[in-house]
């Protein structure tokens, strides 16, 4: 049974708050959030946290509700993030009352230490980082997290705090670190410390730079974890290209002796391939870009369409973490052709040729 519920309450000035909430009631759904019409407004429902609008005539009124600190710092800021964008030009001020006043930092991020850098091949680099809570990082449903890279001209590392809004603020907006979502490619609880292995490539971006430069010593912030998790099947084809080789390495390692399947990874040369440990039946099958540049190959698709799924009552999984063109060509193959349902597979893009990560 639940011990409490943490809750917050802020009245809003909004000149004209109906679009605005329906656009937030919107956005959320998107988010698979349940909204129904409460007495007084509208109610938004996700997973444990509870956000409910009313007004007394001249304010809005919102009072969100979660069973712990992190599920209610996380609905004051969806709440209050969400709303001064979708109020335009004209934002408002909003000040939490009630509980979360304790609330300095956000309360998944964490300072880690860096206290091993190794080359795994030669254009992959593992950073091994030590923090007191990298339990949090535990099990396939915390798979990633969100990587600061300090911006150059600061000395000194900049950290995120919570300001009276809910929301993340800096102390230096101007020069707030980058975000970079990395896999979390193992924990060791015992040592504390966590792995992540970065691909070092060409026309090298804050997270790549961040990881051919970082050294033993350094500190780094993280934010998680997020996303993640996999779903239950007798047959899994797993499908990526270098960035997805630390997830799909991971997922691996959990699949159970019972489980089959079929790997196919795409990495730049027979230099960076990697072995891979499972107790489940799997092939696996490395295709080589060999000069061709990544992001420019069809290599992953053409070798997801010679294989065989299995028909019939045999569970089935595709996953598939890629860069965006090959992540279009396989979605649309698992939709369109093969007709997988949305519990038979998650294609993602993992990163997009030409593109710095958005912000
Ligand atoms: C959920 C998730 C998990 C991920 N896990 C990992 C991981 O464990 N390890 C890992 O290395 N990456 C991982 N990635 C991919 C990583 O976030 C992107 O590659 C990211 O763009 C790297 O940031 P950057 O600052 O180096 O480059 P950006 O600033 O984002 O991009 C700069 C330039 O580099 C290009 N670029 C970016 N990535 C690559 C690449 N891999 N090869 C060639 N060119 C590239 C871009 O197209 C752009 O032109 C993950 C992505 C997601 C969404």
């Amino acid at each position: 049974m639940q011990d409490r519920e943490y809750t917050a309450q802020a009245r809003i000035a909004l000149r004209n708050p109906e679009p605005v909430i329906a656009e937030f009631c919107e956005h959320m759904l998107e988010h698979n959030a349940e909204v129904s019409e409460g007495p007084a407004g509208p109610v938004l429902r996700l997973g444990h946290i509870r956000a409910a609008f009313s007004s007394d005539g001249v304010e809005t009124l919102v009072e969100v509700a979660a069973p712990d600190l992190e599920g209610l710092y996380l609905a004051r800021m969806s709440v209050a993030s969400h709303i001064l964008e979708f109020a335009g030009d004209d934002p408002p001020v909003i000040e939490w009352t009630g509980d979360g006043g304790e609330i300095a930092r956000p309360p998944n991020f964490q300072i880690l230490d860096v206290v091993d850098c190794r080359v795994l091949t030669p254009h992959m680099r593992r950073l091994t980082l030590w923090g007191e809570n990298v339990a949090r990082f535990a099990g396939l449903e915390a798979l990633h997290l969100n990587l600061m890279v300090q911006h150059p001209e600061i000395g000194e590392p900049q950290w995120p705090h919570v300001g009276a809004n809910g929301v993340i603020a800096w102390d230096r907006p101007d020069l707030r670190p980058l975000m970079r979502k990395y896999t979390v490619r193992s924990v060791d609880l015992a040592a504390g410390t966590i792995d992540i292995d970065f691909v070092l490539h060409a026309d090298a971006g804050p997270g790549s730079g961040f990881a051919q430069t970082t050294a033993v010593g350094d500190r780094v912030g993280v934010v998680g974890p997020g996303g993640g998790g996999l779903v239950e099947a007798d047959w899994y084809l797993f499908a990526g290209d270098e960035t997805a080789l630390p997830a799909i390495a991971r997922m691996l390692e959990h699949l159970p002796a019972g489980a089959r399947g079929k790997v196919l990874l795409e990495v730049a040369d027979a230099a960076e391939v990697q072995p891979l440990a499972t107790a489940a039946s799997v092939e696996i099958e490395w295709l080589l870009r060999d000069g061709e540049p990544a992001g420019g190959t069809t290599l992953l698709i053409d070798a997801i369409r010679k294989t065989d799924f299995p028909e019939g009552d045999e569970r089935r999984y595709l996953w598939a973490g890629c860069e965006f063109e090959a992540f279009r060509a396989v979605r649309s193959f698992a939709r369109q052709e093969k007709r997988l349902a949305n519990t038979e597979h998650l294609v993602v893009s993992y990163w997009r040729r030409g593109a710095a990560e958005a912000e």
